[in-house]
């Protein structure tokens, strides 16, 4: 069984939301980004234009990471769907991990066709990192975004690349393993 890490972008938070960017890290090393073509473009804020798309780095052709482990896509959603489908299989059995999760599990669901259309590697149920911080006590609320953590700090991580979804991801992963170090 393999952990994976996934983040995805997406157009806001609310039911009618829509896909701009995906990545899976997986613990072995394997990963995978996408960025959407297909997401609706009438729900972009400018919030969206200055922390997610200016982070798009193949759409952008910047920064452009080129580790061996790593496939990128861009295009609509078929296109990615079936990368997807093709990169998973080379996992024997998987589980998927995200941070604060409602949206961006129903994305990936729905990228399938809704949660029956996952490919059979993949464990039903998602796992939060968040609720891994809160049984750790690193989360401890106290009023609405009161002592939340943030994630790229305690990666150690430098914050300029938050919002692109494989540098998010990737600090998903680093922060799973820093907890699990924890006693
Ligand atoms: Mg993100």
């Amino acid at each position: 069984m393999t952990k994976i890490f996934l983040d995805t972008e997406f157009t806001g938070l609310h039911q009618k939301t829509t896909l701009i960017s995906m990545a899976l890290v997986a613990e072995t090393g394997e990963a995978f980004y996408a960025e959407f073509t297909d997401y609706d473009k009438l729900q972009i804020t400018d919030w969206h234009k200055d922390n997610v798309l200016a982070k798009l780095w193949v759409t952008n052709k910047e920064n452009i990471e080129t580790k061996d482990d790593l496939l990128y896509v861009v295009g609509g959603s078929s296109t990615i769907r079936a990368a997807l489908q093709k990169w998973i299989t080379q996992f024997a059995f998987v589980e998927i991990w995200a941070d604060v999760l409602a949206y961006d599990w129903v994305l990936f669901c729905e990228l399938f066709g809704g949660a029956f259309g996952i490919p059979e590697n993949i464990f039903y149920a998602p796992f939060d990192l968040a609720t891994f911080f809160r049984l750790k006590n690193i989360i401890e609320p106290i009023s609405k975004y009161d002592n939340d953590v943030k994630r790229f700090a305690y990666a150690g991580a430098s914050m300029d690349k938050q919002h692109n979804a494989l540098a998010d991801a990737r600090v998903e992963l680093a922060c799973y393993k820093k907890m699990m170090n924890e006693k």
